[in-house]
């Protein structure tokens, strides 16, 4: 049984759980029930904070140390890096417009997450952006140790990306840091893959426990926060990127799709960047005519750093659970939200069900509590269906923008 029919097996017996304990409740068996779906959800969301740092650092470390040569860190990684940087940025000015818009989560209060909000310190009523560019500099430049222990995940960003050009500039001097960084993050990697296999108890215990003590509009609410992230992920991936495509790469939206499909279709069924990667390299060579060191450059960074997708997802998925508190987030918080969305998809490696373990640092962001992704993990692998086929179309499209700009470089137009 595949780990999709799993969780979604699992997701139905946690709802009929919980409504079952509706029927009895205050009594020892609801009680009980709780004690031990309390402890089950605890251990999974405690795994699921344990990996977040080590997976954060191997997987920038590991991307940033793939750009190779010295041509490589000119004039092909300024445009990739402006591309992704715009790309990314239109896709989180969609997901927040999305969120507004439909206002997804509004009008109910979700207790459970109140009790863990009331657990952490109040950031998010104490944040504004100005603060946040001091505590910037102040927190995030320090010892790395301290940082990986503080789980501050920003500075770790930081750290792993300077660690990740030293890889670079330094070249076959650090071949054997190089290769221990590949196998660390290929060693973390191995345990992401079993706490998926806990997945399934891990939601069915946190959707019962919900299901039990809420109010059951929630799960209309979440209906429709997934209604609207696929909407506007499918408008980025139909719409924004086929534009600036056509604007940038001088290439038809028909050519792209009809050239890529096979690698957007690997995306939607695998949930993996990293996975679809040959593939498209293989559809960016061939099809779209990308240069192979291009395509060779481009594509295998993209699939680590720059996830559109991704990043729309996760800053939706923070004004939703916010709505769900009922705590409004004002325009300063919100950059935060786009910040940290950006930076969280950053350290997500390209595999299933990732943006759901980066998905805490947004929510942490804005001292939202991480508890409340329990909501959001019911409906994580339909969604990442769509939104990986997005991260996979922006990689193959930064190559097309990237080649056609680092061709012709005396007349960029
Ligand atoms: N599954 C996504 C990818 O591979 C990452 C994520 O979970 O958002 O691109």
């Amino acid at each position: 049984m595949s780990l999709n029919t799993k969780i979604f097996i699992a997701a139905m017996i946690g709802i009929a759980y919980g409504l079952l304990l509706r029927f009895y409740p205050d009594t020892a068996f609801f009680n009980g029930s709780l004690y031990v779906l309390g402890i089950v959800s605890g251990i999974f969301i405690g795994f699921l904070k344990m990996l977040l740092v080590p997976l954060v650092f191997s997987s920038i470390v590991i991307g940033v140390a793939s750009l190779e040569s010295g041509h490589q860190l000119g004039r092909v990684w300024k445009i990739t890096l402006l591309c992704s940087l715009t790309t990314m940025s239109l896709s989180l000015f969609l997901g927040l417009l999305g969120a507004h818009l439909f206002e997804v989560g509004k009008g109910l209060n979700v207790a459970l997450f109140q009790t863990a909000m009331q657990q952490h310190p109040p950031t998010a009523q104490n944040l504004d952006a100005s603060s946040f560019l001091v505590n910037f500099v102040q927190n995030t430049l320090i010892n790395p140790f301290k940082a990986f222990s503080d789980g501050n995940v920003l500075s770790v960003v930081i750290f792993s990306m300077l660690i990740g050009l030293a890889l670079v500039y330094g070249g076959e001097r650090f071949t054997g840091i190089r290769r221990l960084s590949q196998e660390f993050f290929e060693l973390v990697m191995m345990l992401v893959g079993w706490l998926m296999k806990l997945a399934p108890i891990g939601i069915l215990a946190l959707l019962a426990k919900l299901i039990a003590k809420e109010d059951l509009s929630v799960l209309s609410r979440l209906a429709e926060f997934a209604a609207v992230v696929t909407g506007t992920t499918l408008f980025h991936g139909i719409v924004v990127l086929p534009l600036l495509l056509w604007i940038f790469g001088k290439m038809s939206p028909w050519t792209f799709f009809k050239g890529t499909r096979l690698a957007l279709l690997t995306a939607f069924a695998t949930s993996s960047s990293s996975a679809t990667m040959p593939l498209s390299m293989k559809c960016a060579q061939e099809n779209l005519g990308v240069r192979p060191q291009i395509a060779g450059f481009v594509i295998p960074l993209g699939s680590h750093l720059n996830m559109d997708g991704t990043a729309l997802y996760e800053a939706a998925a923070a004004l939703f659970v916010a709505n769900l508190i009922g705590l409004d987030l004002h325009l300063g918080q919100q950059i935060i939200v786009c910040l940290t969305a950006m930076i969280a998809s950053l350290g997500a490696p390209g595999i299933p069900s990732a943006g759901m373990v980066t998905m805490i640092m947004v929510l942490q962001s804005v001292g939202l509590p991480a508890e409340a992704i329990a909501i959001l993990l019911p409906i994580d692998r339909i969604l990442d269906t769509v939104r990986t086929v997005v991260n996979v179309q922006g990689d193959m499209m930064v190559s097309v923008v990237v080649d056609r700009y680092t061709r012709i470089p005396q007349d960029p137009s």
